[in-house]
């Protein structure tokens, strides 16, 4: 890679766990650095123990840089990203790596400013191209793909899609012993002009289909009873919900909500299709969503062969008990 500058992945830990998002990207960093044939380490907020610690050698990782208070920094990601954009500029990191989630997106591009960076999102592939460095992105959804060229004059932040995140361990990956450093960073001026008192996470109710991680959709097997218990249950588990075509043109929700062909093309991490015959114009819009689940009546509804698991069974039963059994899940907090 030009310029002999390094890779470091941002590894979140939520409470000191190294969750599927997190092993995605120990993956995707070791391919990369096996790729670009140049030296990687991660940096994290909170220190890896125990099996967590041992995913990260079984990745090849070679070193944990710790953020020192790095929980707290959590707090305000302004400060965070000039934080990491610091740990970047005193590691020569040349390419940052961070998931595409609502953190790393709006990380990265602090992270870019502090190191007067290029920066680009949602890349997916990255290749050795001469002296350079090649990249190919999807955006929106799948609905944008394109190919940049990196010269390495300066460094490069990258966010990847969370659902092109694959754990797959590399036969290739030898096993290491990671060096732990805890890192103290600079104290940085605070922010006067702007003080973050709350974190808002996107509501799964009203964020974009394209951007959401987990789909009930509701097809022309729900009537107005099951597809309002549906949309009561996306409440309660805090999912997004989607519709097909038919259900669309009753007019029980917005266009923004219908998935397929000529609706959002959705890349979840789970989809569940319920009374969903499986048109191609709807499974288009579905096709590269991580798990498809499907319930449907018909057991040769063409849905079950575009799903990963499927369920026969008449929504009519299965909605209401459950419904039931997630009211009494969440304790009736709701
Ligand atoms: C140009 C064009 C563009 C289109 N774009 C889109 C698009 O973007 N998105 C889209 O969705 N469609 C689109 N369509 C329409 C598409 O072709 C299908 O008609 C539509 O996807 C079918 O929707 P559905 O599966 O909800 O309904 P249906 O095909 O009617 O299927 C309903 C399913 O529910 C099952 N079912 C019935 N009762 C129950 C029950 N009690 N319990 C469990 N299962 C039950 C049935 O077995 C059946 O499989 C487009 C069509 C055209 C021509």
């Amino acid at each position: 890679m030009s310029g002999n500058g390094k890779i470091l992945v941002f590894v979140d830990l939520p409470g000191g766990e190294l969750d599927e998002t997190g092993r995605g990207l120990l993956s995707y960093g070791s391919r990369l650095a096996g790729f670009l044939d140049a030296p990687w380490g991660t940096a994290t907020l909170l220190e890896p123990a125990g099996e967590h610690l041992a995913a990260f050698a079984a990745y090849g990782v070679p070193a944990i840089t710790c953020v020192a208070g790095g929980d707290n920094a959590l707090d305000t990601p302004a400060h965070l990203g000039r934080l990491l954009g610091q740990l970047a500029t005193e590691t020569t990191a040349k390419i940052i790596v961070l998931p595409h989630n609502d953190l790393g997106a709006t990380l990265a591009p602090m992270i870019a400013a502090t190191l007067n960076a290029a920066i680009l999102t949602e890349v997916v592939t990255a290749r050795r191209q001469g002296d350079g460095v090649r990249l190919s992105r999807q955006a929106l959804g799948g609905r944008v793909a394109e190919t940049k060229e990196w010269d390495g004059s300066r460094p490069l932040v990258i966010t990847v899609p969370v659902r092109s995140l694959s754990q797959v361990l590399m036969p290739t990956v030898r096993p290491s012993t990671p060096a732990l450093t805890v890192w103290h960073p600079l104290a940085l001026p605070t922010d006067a002009a702007a003080t973050v008192t709350e974190r808002i996470p996107p509501d799964p109710q009203t964020v974009d289909l394209t951007e959401a991680e987990v789909i009930f959709s509701a097809g022309k097997g729900c009537d107005q009873a099951t597809f309002d218990q549906l949309k009561e249950l996306c409440r309660l588990l805090n999912v997004s919900f989607g519709v097909t075509r038919p259900v669309y043109d009753l007019g029980w929700t917005g266009f923004e909500r219908m998935v397929g062909q000529t609706g959002r093309t959705v890349t979840p991490r789970v989809y569940l299709a319920l009374g969903i015959s499986g048109s191609m114009h709807h499974v288009g819009g579905i096709k590269d969503s991580r798990r498809i689940i499907s319930i449907n009546s018909d057991a040769k509804a063409p849905i079950f062969a575009n799903s990963d698991e499927g369920f026969v069974a008449d929504l009519k039963e299965v909605l209401p008990s459950l419904l039931e059994r997630v009211k009494a899940a969440v304790g009736g907090a709701q």
